[in-house]
Protein backbone atom coordinates (compact mmCIF):
# COMPACT_ATOMS: atom_id res chain seq x y z
CA UNK A 1 0.00 0.00 0.00
CA UNK A 2 3.07 2.54 0.51
CA UNK A 3 4.31 1.88 -2.53
CA UNK A 4 0.88 2.26 -4.00
CA UNK A 5 0.47 6.01 -2.42
CA UNK A 6 4.01 6.99 -3.55
CA UNK A 7 3.41 5.72 -6.88
CA UNK A 8 -0.23 7.69 -7.11
CA UNK A 9 1.73 10.82 -5.94
CA UNK A 10 3.47 10.84 -8.51
CA UNK A 11 2.25 9.23 -11.26
CA UNK A 12 0.81 12.42 -13.04
CA UNK A 13 3.46 15.19 -12.30
CA UNK A 14 7.04 13.34 -12.33
CA UNK A 15 8.88 14.45 -15.42
CA UNK A 16 9.62 10.73 -16.10
CA UNK A 17 6.35 9.98 -16.20
CA UNK A 18 4.97 12.73 -18.76
CA UNK A 19 4.82 12.18 -22.51
CA UNK A 20 6.94 14.23 -25.58
CA UNK A 21 3.76 16.70 -24.88
CA UNK A 22 4.25 17.22 -21.46
CA UNK A 23 1.22 15.04 -20.43
CA UNK A 24 1.10 12.17 -18.01
CA UNK A 25 1.45 9.62 -20.28
CA UNK A 26 -0.82 7.15 -17.78
CA UNK A 27 -3.97 9.07 -18.79
CA UNK A 28 -3.88 7.18 -21.77
CA UNK A 29 -4.65 3.86 -20.17
CA UNK A 30 -7.18 2.57 -18.10
CA UNK A 31 -6.56 2.85 -14.38
CA UNK A 32 -7.58 -0.54 -13.60
CA UNK A 33 -4.22 -1.50 -15.68
CA UNK A 34 -2.00 -0.21 -13.85
CA UNK A 35 -3.91 -0.59 -9.91
CA UNK A 36 -4.45 -4.02 -10.03
CA UNK A 37 -0.92 -4.86 -10.54
CA UNK A 38 -0.04 -3.32 -6.96
CA UNK A 39 -2.98 -6.05 -5.32
CA UNK A 40 -0.86 -8.98 -7.80
CA UNK A 41 1.98 -7.68 -6.32
CA UNK A 42 0.86 -8.22 -2.24
CA UNK A 43 -0.14 -11.59 -3.13
CA UNK A 44 2.94 -12.49 -4.72
CA UNK A 45 5.05 -11.19 -2.22
CA UNK A 46 2.90 -12.83 0.21
CA UNK A 47 3.01 -16.10 -1.37
CA UNK A 48 6.76 -15.50 -1.59
CA UNK A 49 7.13 -15.01 2.28
CA UNK A 50 5.12 -17.87 3.27
CA UNK A 51 6.82 -20.38 1.11
CA UNK A 52 9.80 -19.32 2.54
CA UNK A 53 8.44 -20.08 5.75
CA UNK A 54 7.23 -23.25 5.06
CA UNK A 55 10.77 -24.38 3.37
CA UNK A 56 9.27 -24.68 -0.10
CA UNK A 57 11.20 -23.34 -2.80
CA UNK A 58 10.12 -19.40 -3.67
CA UNK A 59 10.19 -17.04 -6.70
CA UNK A 60 10.38 -13.74 -5.82
CA UNK A 61 7.93 -11.29 -8.16
CA UNK A 62 9.44 -10.32 -11.14
CA UNK A 63 9.69 -7.20 -13.41
CA UNK A 64 7.36 -7.16 -16.54
CA UNK A 65 7.86 -5.27 -19.41
CA UNK A 66 5.41 -4.89 -22.25
CA UNK A 67 5.79 -7.43 -25.48
CA UNK A 68 8.41 -9.12 -23.17
CA UNK A 69 6.06 -10.87 -20.84
CA UNK A 70 2.38 -12.06 -21.43
CA UNK A 71 0.72 -8.93 -21.92
CA UNK A 72 -2.17 -8.77 -20.11
CA UNK A 73 -4.41 -6.12 -17.87
CA UNK A 74 -7.31 -6.30 -15.30
CA UNK A 75 -10.48 -4.65 -15.88
CA UNK A 76 -12.70 -4.41 -12.72
CA UNK A 77 -16.68 -5.61 -13.25
CA UNK A 78 -18.13 -1.93 -13.21
CA UNK A 79 -15.65 -1.00 -16.06
CA UNK A 80 -16.58 -3.48 -18.69
CA UNK A 81 -19.75 -4.59 -20.26
CA UNK A 82 -21.31 -7.46 -22.12
CA UNK A 83 -24.26 -7.76 -24.41
CA UNK A 84 -24.46 -10.79 -26.71
CA UNK A 85 -21.56 -10.95 -28.67
CA UNK A 86 -19.90 -7.93 -28.06
CA UNK A 87 -17.74 -6.17 -24.82
CA UNK A 88 -17.28 -2.76 -24.24
CA UNK A 89 -13.68 -1.78 -22.63
CA UNK A 90 -12.72 1.67 -21.06
CA UNK A 91 -10.78 3.77 -23.30
CA UNK A 92 -11.45 0.99 -26.01
CA UNK A 93 -14.67 1.08 -26.77
CA UNK A 94 -17.02 -1.63 -28.12
CA UNK A 95 -15.61 -4.91 -29.47
CA UNK A 96 -16.81 -7.97 -31.03
CA UNK A 97 -16.20 -10.83 -28.92
CA UNK A 98 -16.02 -14.71 -30.72
CA UNK A 99 -18.76 -16.04 -28.76
CA UNK A 100 -21.04 -15.08 -25.80
CA UNK A 101 -20.80 -15.09 -22.17
CA UNK A 102 -22.07 -18.55 -21.65
CA UNK A 103 -22.45 -18.48 -17.62
CA UNK A 104 -24.68 -16.73 -15.78
CA UNK A 105 -23.93 -14.85 -12.29
CA UNK A 106 -22.72 -12.05 -10.66
CA UNK A 107 -19.29 -10.81 -13.12
CA UNK A 108 -16.44 -10.06 -10.96
CA UNK A 109 -14.61 -8.81 -12.88
CA UNK A 110 -12.49 -9.87 -16.21
CA UNK A 111 -8.57 -10.00 -17.57
CA UNK A 112 -7.68 -9.14 -21.16
CA UNK A 113 -4.86 -10.93 -22.48
CA UNK A 114 -2.73 -11.54 -25.73
CA UNK A 115 -1.47 -14.60 -27.30
CA UNK A 116 0.45 -14.66 -30.65
CA UNK A 117 -1.54 -11.87 -32.46
CA UNK A 118 -5.18 -12.52 -31.06
CA UNK A 119 -6.53 -10.83 -28.14
CA UNK A 120 -8.70 -12.59 -25.41
CA UNK A 121 -10.63 -11.74 -22.22
CA UNK A 122 -11.37 -14.06 -19.49
CA UNK A 123 -14.51 -13.03 -17.77
CA UNK A 124 -15.21 -14.22 -14.49
CA UNK A 125 -18.21 -15.20 -12.98
CA UNK A 126 -19.82 -16.17 -10.18
CA UNK A 127 -21.96 -19.09 -10.54
CA UNK A 128 -24.53 -21.31 -8.62
CA UNK A 129 -23.26 -24.63 -7.31
CA UNK A 130 -25.61 -26.07 -9.73
CA UNK A 131 -23.94 -24.57 -12.62
CA UNK A 132 -20.65 -25.72 -11.78
CA UNK A 133 -21.31 -28.97 -10.75
CA UNK A 134 -22.00 -31.48 -13.79
CA UNK A 135 -23.56 -34.80 -14.57
CA UNK A 136 -21.52 -37.99 -14.51
CA UNK A 137 -22.55 -40.41 -17.58
CA UNK A 138 -20.80 -43.19 -16.30
CA UNK A 139 -20.08 -45.41 -13.40
CA UNK A 140 -17.13 -46.99 -14.45
CA UNK A 141 -13.56 -47.56 -12.25
CA UNK A 142 -10.32 -47.21 -14.38
CA UNK A 143 -6.98 -47.18 -14.17
CA UNK A 144 -4.50 -45.15 -16.29
CA UNK A 145 -1.34 -46.01 -16.96
CA UNK A 146 0.30 -43.08 -18.55
CA UNK A 147 3.40 -42.67 -21.27
CA UNK A 148 5.31 -40.83 -24.06
CA UNK A 149 4.36 -43.57 -26.61
CA UNK A 150 0.32 -43.67 -25.46
CA UNK A 151 -0.43 -40.53 -23.11
CA UNK A 152 -3.23 -42.69 -21.48
CA UNK A 153 -3.60 -46.92 -22.08
CA UNK A 154 -7.06 -47.36 -20.05
CA UNK A 155 -8.00 -50.79 -17.88
CA UNK A 156 -9.91 -51.02 -20.49
CA UNK A 157 -7.83 -52.00 -22.63
CA UNK A 158 -7.88 -48.35 -24.48
CA UNK A 159 -4.79 -47.05 -25.72
CA UNK A 160 -4.90 -43.83 -26.48
CA UNK A 161 -2.18 -42.15 -28.73
CA UNK A 162 -1.18 -38.08 -27.83
CA UNK A 163 -1.15 -35.90 -31.30
CA UNK A 164 2.12 -34.53 -30.46
CA UNK A 165 1.65 -31.49 -32.50
CA UNK A 166 5.04 -29.87 -31.77
CA UNK A 167 6.97 -32.71 -33.46
CA UNK A 168 4.77 -32.54 -36.48
CA UNK A 169 5.15 -28.45 -36.33
CA UNK A 170 9.22 -28.62 -35.96
CA UNK A 171 10.59 -28.36 -39.07
CA UNK A 172 7.99 -25.35 -39.76
CA UNK A 173 9.04 -24.24 -36.57
CA UNK A 174 12.70 -24.16 -37.07
CA UNK A 175 12.14 -22.50 -40.77
CA UNK A 176 10.42 -19.89 -39.40
CA UNK A 177 12.33 -19.22 -36.49
CA UNK A 178 15.59 -19.25 -38.96
CA UNK A 179 13.80 -16.66 -40.93
CA UNK A 180 12.84 -14.35 -38.16
CA UNK A 181 16.96 -15.09 -36.35
CA UNK A 182 18.28 -13.85 -40.33
CA UNK A 183 16.25 -10.37 -39.55
CA UNK A 184 17.37 -10.13 -35.97
CA UNK A 185 20.90 -10.57 -37.36
CA UNK A 186 21.08 -8.04 -40.07
CA UNK A 187 18.84 -5.48 -37.58
CA UNK A 188 22.50 -5.78 -34.93
CA UNK A 189 24.64 -5.39 -38.39
CA UNK A 190 23.29 -2.10 -39.09
CA UNK A 191 23.21 -0.49 -35.84
CA UNK A 192 26.77 -1.78 -35.70
CA UNK A 193 26.83 -4.59 -32.95
CA UNK A 194 28.13 -7.95 -33.35
CA UNK A 195 25.59 -10.10 -35.28
CA UNK A 196 24.77 -12.53 -32.56
CA UNK A 197 25.13 -10.26 -29.60
CA UNK A 198 22.70 -9.43 -26.54
CA UNK A 199 21.25 -6.28 -26.86
CA UNK A 200 22.17 -4.01 -24.21
CA UNK A 201 20.01 -3.10 -21.45
CA UNK A 202 17.69 0.12 -22.98
CA UNK A 203 18.78 -0.09 -26.29
CA UNK A 204 16.35 -0.80 -29.10
CA UNK A 205 16.60 -2.78 -32.38
CA UNK A 206 15.22 0.19 -35.44
CA UNK A 207 11.69 -0.63 -36.41
CA UNK A 208 11.58 -2.98 -39.55
CA UNK A 209 7.71 -3.81 -40.58
CA UNK A 210 9.19 -7.21 -42.31
CA UNK A 211 11.21 -8.45 -38.47
CA UNK A 212 7.94 -7.90 -36.50
CA UNK A 213 5.69 -9.85 -39.58
CA UNK A 214 8.29 -12.69 -38.99
CA UNK A 215 7.97 -12.45 -35.03
CA UNK A 216 4.17 -12.62 -35.92
CA UNK A 217 4.38 -15.74 -37.52
CA UNK A 218 6.70 -17.55 -35.26
CA UNK A 219 4.60 -16.48 -32.46
CA UNK A 220 1.46 -18.05 -34.26
CA UNK A 221 2.98 -21.45 -34.86
CA UNK A 222 3.72 -21.93 -31.53
CA UNK A 223 0.06 -21.29 -30.84
CA UNK A 224 -1.28 -23.10 -32.43
CA UNK A 225 0.62 -26.21 -31.51
CA UNK A 226 0.03 -25.26 -27.73
CA UNK A 227 -4.25 -25.11 -29.00
CA UNK A 228 -3.95 -28.37 -30.89
CA UNK A 229 -2.41 -29.85 -27.63
CA UNK A 230 -4.97 -28.31 -25.24
CA UNK A 231 -7.79 -29.29 -27.59
CA UNK A 232 -6.74 -32.78 -27.07
CA UNK A 233 -6.32 -33.00 -23.48
CA UNK A 234 -9.18 -30.83 -22.29
CA UNK A 235 -11.79 -33.63 -24.64
CA UNK A 236 -9.75 -36.65 -23.16
CA UNK A 237 -9.50 -35.07 -19.81
CA UNK A 238 -13.20 -34.40 -19.79
CA UNK A 239 -14.41 -37.42 -21.06
CA UNK A 240 -12.26 -39.78 -18.58
CA UNK A 241 -13.70 -37.88 -15.55
CA UNK A 242 -17.55 -37.72 -16.94
CA UNK A 243 -17.20 -41.27 -17.30
CA UNK A 244 -15.97 -42.68 -14.10
CA UNK A 245 -16.65 -42.49 -10.48
CA UNK A 246 -12.76 -43.05 -9.68
CA UNK A 247 -9.82 -42.81 -11.93
CA UNK A 248 -6.34 -44.47 -10.46
CA UNK A 249 -3.39 -42.51 -11.48
CA UNK A 250 0.19 -43.14 -11.35
CA UNK A 251 2.02 -40.61 -9.46
CA UNK A 252 4.94 -39.59 -12.35
CA UNK A 253 7.51 -37.34 -11.15
CA UNK A 254 7.07 -35.64 -14.52
CA UNK A 255 9.47 -32.86 -13.47
CA UNK A 256 12.36 -35.01 -12.92
CA UNK A 257 11.74 -36.95 -16.55
CA UNK A 258 12.11 -33.56 -17.64
CA UNK A 259 15.31 -33.34 -16.46
CA UNK A 260 16.14 -35.88 -19.25
CA UNK A 261 17.42 -34.28 -22.02
CA UNK A 262 16.21 -37.01 -24.60
CA UNK A 263 12.81 -37.52 -23.26
CA UNK A 264 11.60 -34.10 -22.37
CA UNK A 265 10.58 -32.58 -25.57
CA UNK A 266 8.26 -35.67 -26.12
CA UNK A 267 6.78 -35.39 -22.61
CA UNK A 268 6.14 -31.60 -22.69
CA UNK A 269 4.57 -32.40 -26.22
CA UNK A 270 2.00 -34.83 -24.75
CA UNK A 271 1.26 -32.75 -22.10
CA UNK A 272 1.31 -35.20 -18.96
CA UNK A 273 1.94 -32.44 -16.09
CA UNK A 274 -0.95 -30.75 -17.83
CA UNK A 275 -3.24 -34.01 -18.06
CA UNK A 276 -3.02 -34.58 -14.58
CA UNK A 277 -3.89 -31.23 -13.63
CA UNK A 278 -7.25 -31.36 -15.54
CA UNK A 279 -8.01 -34.35 -14.60
CA UNK A 280 -7.59 -33.07 -10.67
CA UNK A 281 -9.76 -29.99 -11.46
CA UNK A 282 -12.71 -31.90 -13.57
CA UNK A 283 -12.95 -34.58 -10.86
CA UNK A 284 -14.11 -31.96 -8.74
CA UNK A 285 -17.09 -30.98 -11.10
CA UNK A 286 -18.18 -34.33 -11.82
CA UNK A 287 -17.69 -35.82 -8.37
CA UNK A 288 -15.17 -38.07 -9.72
CA UNK A 289 -12.47 -39.73 -7.15
CA UNK A 290 -8.68 -39.65 -8.18
CA UNK A 291 -6.66 -42.24 -6.41
CA UNK A 292 -2.99 -41.75 -7.13
CA UNK A 293 -0.52 -44.75 -6.86
CA UNK A 294 2.22 -44.05 -4.71
CA UNK A 295 5.27 -43.75 -6.82
CA UNK A 296 6.98 -47.20 -5.64
CA UNK A 297 4.26 -49.61 -6.57
CA UNK A 298 4.93 -51.69 -9.05
CA UNK A 299 2.09 -51.47 -11.57
CA UNK A 300 3.72 -52.97 -14.65
CA UNK A 301 5.51 -56.19 -12.50
CA UNK A 302 2.60 -57.35 -10.89
CA UNK A 303 0.11 -59.93 -12.67
CA UNK A 304 -3.01 -58.20 -12.90
CA UNK A 305 -4.67 -62.17 -12.80
CA UNK A 306 -2.88 -63.98 -10.18
CA UNK A 307 -0.43 -61.08 -8.61
CA UNK A 308 2.82 -62.95 -9.64
CA UNK A 309 5.62 -60.47 -8.97
CA UNK A 310 7.69 -60.37 -12.48
CA UNK A 311 11.23 -58.36 -10.89
CA UNK A 312 13.00 -59.71 -14.21
CA UNK A 313 10.78 -56.77 -15.78
CA UNK A 314 12.56 -54.39 -17.75
CA UNK A 315 11.25 -51.16 -19.39
CA UNK A 316 12.23 -52.60 -23.22
CA UNK A 317 9.68 -55.48 -21.89
CA UNK A 318 6.77 -54.59 -24.11
CA UNK A 319 4.73 -57.42 -23.54
CA UNK A 320 5.28 -60.69 -21.13
CA UNK A 321 3.62 -63.98 -20.19
CA UNK A 322 2.97 -64.23 -16.21
CA UNK A 323 4.80 -68.20 -15.55
CA UNK A 324 2.79 -68.70 -12.78
CA UNK A 325 -0.89 -68.59 -14.46
CA UNK A 326 0.13 -68.00 -17.72
CA UNK A 327 -1.75 -65.35 -18.71
CA UNK A 328 0.03 -62.98 -21.56
CA UNK A 329 0.33 -59.79 -20.90
CA UNK A 330 0.92 -56.26 -22.60
CA UNK A 331 2.85 -54.30 -20.74
CA UNK A 332 1.09 -51.07 -20.38
CA UNK A 333 -2.81 -52.34 -20.00
CA UNK A 334 -1.31 -54.62 -17.19
CA UNK A 335 -0.27 -51.69 -15.49
CA UNK A 336 -3.71 -49.75 -16.00
CA UNK A 337 -5.31 -53.15 -14.58
CA UNK A 338 -2.82 -53.36 -11.33
CA UNK A 339 -3.73 -49.26 -10.75
CA UNK A 340 -7.62 -50.08 -11.15
CA UNK A 341 -7.47 -52.82 -8.72
CA UNK A 342 -6.25 -50.33 -6.20
CA UNK A 343 -9.99 -49.04 -5.65
CA UNK A 344 -11.88 -52.48 -6.97
CA UNK A 345 -10.10 -55.04 -4.86
CA UNK A 346 -7.71 -55.18 -1.13
CA UNK A 347 -6.50 -58.48 -2.08
CA UNK A 348 -6.04 -60.76 -5.59
CA UNK A 349 -7.97 -63.79 -5.93
CA UNK A 350 -4.91 -66.33 -3.96
CA UNK A 351 -1.78 -64.96 -2.46
CA UNK A 352 0.97 -65.82 -4.92
CA UNK A 353 4.47 -66.75 -4.78
CA UNK A 354 6.83 -63.85 -5.82
CA UNK A 355 9.73 -64.82 -8.25
CA UNK A 356 12.04 -63.69 -5.52
CA UNK A 357 12.93 -67.32 -3.57
CA UNK A 358 8.71 -67.92 -2.80
CA UNK A 359 8.06 -65.56 -0.40
CA UNK A 360 4.69 -65.01 0.33
CA UNK A 361 3.15 -61.53 -1.69
CA UNK A 362 0.77 -60.56 0.78
CA UNK A 363 0.29 -57.26 1.24
CA UNK A 364 0.93 -56.46 -2.34
CA UNK A 365 -2.23 -54.56 -2.03
CA UNK A 366 -2.04 -52.54 0.73
CA UNK A 367 -2.21 -48.83 0.94
CA UNK A 368 1.36 -47.65 0.37
CA UNK A 369 1.92 -43.67 0.45
CA UNK A 370 -0.86 -41.77 -1.05
CA UNK A 371 -2.59 -45.34 -1.94
CA UNK A 372 -6.36 -46.12 -0.54
CA UNK A 373 -7.58 -49.35 -1.25
CA UNK A 374 -10.79 -48.88 -1.05
CA UNK A 375 -13.54 -52.22 -1.77
CA UNK A 376 -16.49 -50.81 -4.52
CA UNK A 377 -19.29 -52.61 -3.85
CA UNK A 378 -19.74 -53.41 -7.55
CA UNK A 379 -23.44 -55.00 -7.71
CA UNK A 380 -26.23 -53.25 -5.55
CA UNK A 381 -30.07 -53.44 -5.91
CA UNK A 382 -30.38 -50.01 -4.10
CA UNK A 383 -29.60 -48.21 -7.53
CA UNK A 384 -26.89 -46.12 -9.22
CA UNK A 385 -27.25 -43.12 -6.71
CA UNK A 386 -26.63 -45.33 -3.30
CA UNK A 387 -23.46 -47.38 -4.95
CA UNK A 388 -21.25 -43.90 -5.37
CA UNK A 389 -22.56 -42.54 -1.83
CA UNK A 390 -21.59 -46.01 -0.45
CA UNK A 391 -18.20 -45.80 -2.43
CA UNK A 392 -17.76 -41.79 -1.52
CA UNK A 393 -17.94 -42.46 2.20
CA UNK A 394 -15.66 -45.67 2.41
CA UNK A 395 -13.36 -43.45 0.20
CA UNK A 396 -13.62 -40.90 3.30
CA UNK A 397 -13.60 -42.81 6.56
CA UNK A 398 -10.27 -45.26 5.44
CA UNK A 399 -8.30 -41.81 3.95
CA UNK A 400 -8.84 -40.67 7.46
ZN1 LIG B 1 -0.33 -64.38 -13.34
Amino acid sequence: MALKRQFNAIKYRDPAWLDADGKPWLKTIHRDAHAQPFAHLAQAWDTFFKDIKAGKPAHAPKFKKKGRCRDSFYVANDKFRVEGKAIRLPKVGWIKMAETLRFEGKVLGATVSRTADRWYVAIQVEVKDCDFYRKRSGDGVIGIDLGVKAIATLSTGEVIEAPKPFKRALRRIQIRTRRLSRKLTSANVQVGWKPNQPIPKGARLPVSNNRQKSAAIVARTHARVANLRADFLHKLTTNICRENQAVVLENLNVRGMMGNRRLARAIADVGLYEFRRQIAYKAKRYGTHVVIADRWYPSSRLCSVCGWNNDALTLSDRAWTCPHCGTHHDRDINAARNLERLVTATTLPEASPSSDGGAATEGVFVAVGQVTPVRYNSITESGQEEKVRTFARDFHSRKA
